[in-house]
């Protein structure tokens, strides 16, 4: 009997490569799990959404009935108050900082209880993909919280590998997908915005 896997999902780009490659390769029941407290716009939240569906009606039109992909969404409202509460002090941390391992945490340990709640044995997540995030410590958050979980294990997948972020972006491109220019928080969209700003001010001087 094919293994019920709960793929966490913050965005529909990130998540397309994911979805392919657990098709390719593994003989999984799927189901991503929409879950990024972290998005701390409301707005930004339903975009992103919304396209993280529209890929997946699309991907099940067109693929056979062993490789339909199942959505689920985790309670946002509520955890992005938590989140605020949590990373209060850090507000100022660099993406990759303290901050972020904060959030890595809130959202795998949402995923975990989904799972256990759900019946799901098995979970992993989109994260890796990105060249951006640190792989082995979100692998080491969701080792650790699986050790403490009873009956769910973490499937530990490096989706950056096999040209995974490469892959994301061109499937991204071929669904017509929104692609998000910062990481989802207040904080990196101003980092985002001000990096921009650096840069432009950088070329204007060069002339
Ligand atoms: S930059 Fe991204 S990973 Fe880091 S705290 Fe913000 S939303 Fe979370």
């Amino acid at each position: 009997m094919r293994e019920k896997l709960l793929l966490h999902s913050c965005c529909g780009p990130c998540s397309t490569a994911c979805v392919k490659r657990l098709c390719e390769e593994g003989d999984y029941d799927i189901t991503v799990f929409f879950y990024n407290p972290g998005i701390t716009e409301t707005e930004e939240y339903e975009k992103r959404k919304e396209n993280q569906i529209r890929f997946l009606k699309e991907w099940n039109a067109e693929h056979d009935a062993e490789n339909q992909i199942a959505f689920a969404e985790g309670n946002y409202l509520h955890d992005r108050d938590s989140y605020f509460h949590m990373v209060r002090g850090l507000e100022n941390e660099p993406e990759g900082g303290r901050r972020c391992a904060v959030c890595f945490t809130q959202r795998l340990s949402g995923t975990v209880k989904y799972a256990q709640e759900h019946g799901f044995p098995l979970f992993t997540t989109t994260l890796t993909v990105s060249p951006h995030k640190n792989y082995p410590l979100i692998s080491g958050i969701a080792e650790a919280l699986a050790d403490q979980a009873d009956g769910v294990e973490f499937l530990d997948m490096d989706f950056k590998k096999k040209d995974g972020f490469l892959n994301s972006t061109r499937l991204s491109k071929k669904y017509g997908l929104y692609r998000q220019n910062y990481c989802g928080c207040i904080y990196s969209k101003k980092q985002a915005e001000a990096q921009r700003k650096e840069k432009a001010v950088r070329e204007l001087n060069k002339d």
